[in-house]
């Protein structure tokens, strides 16, 4: 009995021995700091791109509202929403995505679409992306940040599969709230296709605001977007009518953001692939003394000749019968 307590004694004073050790160990050898700190780098680092885009996964703060005049492009809509809404999320923007449908019988209004949007929307944002429905970027360099130094064209000649000259502000364009505003947003006579852009370059020239476009991108015209646009059945409505040519090669000093008109007729909420938009359909109103040309011509004549043609037509059958 005694052998067992000298025993049980010796395998304790072992033990405490033992731990004392240990306890001066710890307390004398260095922590390797730099391996620490690696640590909890990593755990707050930015791997979000890989091609070095210097975009903060922090917020920013800044708010977008993508805005995208539209009609009869369901098929791209369906695309470009899930597309375009995962695009933002991976470079971190706050966004939002509107479309801006028209719902009139006039022929088609890019730019009021815009200004339209923009009245219906700039409550919830600081900055806008007037952006084309049928221009999917693809390379992860684009950044859709806050545009501070003045409008960021993303669409630039350089990267846009179809226009290169240098003036071009098309496809996709960033705009501050503040800078939109201070030009009167868009001109207003621009019914049927094109040129309304490069009236909107005229008032950002006036108001001496520098356009600023990607650079050095890893990717050039054939690979930086897809542009969904198949020129048969997505017609492009050249028709010059009245005296459209000449007015619309014009800087408009009268039209804009504070006299677009229209009627908003319905706002609807849609998801697609879980990726939601906001739908706005609205009814332009156009002063026909103003641009007449805003109506589709028929038949090939203008609504005017159209009118006299069927009218004489009425009175040839008259005479005939
Ligand atoms: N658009 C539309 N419906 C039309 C015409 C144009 O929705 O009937 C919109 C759509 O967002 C389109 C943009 O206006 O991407 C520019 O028109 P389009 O693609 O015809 O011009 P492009 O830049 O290809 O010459
Ligand atoms: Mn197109």
């Amino acid at each position: 009995m005694r052998l067992l307590a000298v025993k049980w004694m010796r395998t304790l004073t072992v033990c405490i021995m033992c731990s004392l050790l240990l306890s001066l160990l710890i307390a004398f050898v260095p922590i390797n700091n730099s391996q620490y700190l690696c640590a909890k780098q990593s755990a707050t680092s930015k791997p979000l791109f890989t091609a070095g885009t210097g975009f903060d996964r922090h917020e920013s703060g800044h708010k977008l509202a993508v805005i995208v005049p539209f009609r009869d492009r369901f098929d791209e809509l369906l695309l470009f929403v899930p597309h375009l809404d995962a695009f933002l999320n991976r470079q971190n923007v706050s966004h939002k995505i509107y479309i801006i449908n028209q719902s009139d019988n006039l022929r088609f209004n890019r730019a009021s679409l815009i200004n339209v949007g923009y009245l219906l929307v700039n409550n919830d944002c600081d900055y806008i992306a007037m952006h084309d429905v049928d221009l999917l970027p693809l390379n992860a360099q684009l950044s859709y940040a806050y545009p501070a130094n003045g409008p960021f064209h993303i669409a630039s000649p350089e990267l846009h599969p179809k226009y290169h000259y240098k003036t071009f502000v098309g496809g996709i364009l960033l705009v501050t709230n503040e800078h939109f505003e201070k030009v009167d947003g868009m001109s207003n006579r621009y019914w049927g296709w094109g040129l309304e852009d490069d009236e909107f370059y005229a008032r950002l020239k006036e108001a001496q605001l520098t356009v600023n476009r990607p650079h050095n991108l890893s990717t050039g015209i054939n690979d930086t977007f897809l542009h969904l646009h198949d020129r048969f059945p997505r017609k492009r409505d050249y028709a010059k009518l009245y005296n459209q040519r000449e007015v619309t090669r014009r800087r408009d000093r009268e039209t804009g953001l504070h006299n677009v008109r229209y009627e908003l007729i319905g706002k609807k909420r849609l998801t697609i692939e879980d990726s939601e938009c906001v739908v706005y359909s609205v009814r332009l109103v156009c002063d026909v003394r103003s641009t007449p040309w805003c109506q589709p011509k028929t038949g090939g004549a203008t609504s005017k000749q159209q009118q006299q043609k069927s009218s004489s037509t009425r009175k040839k059958k008259k005479a005939g019968a």
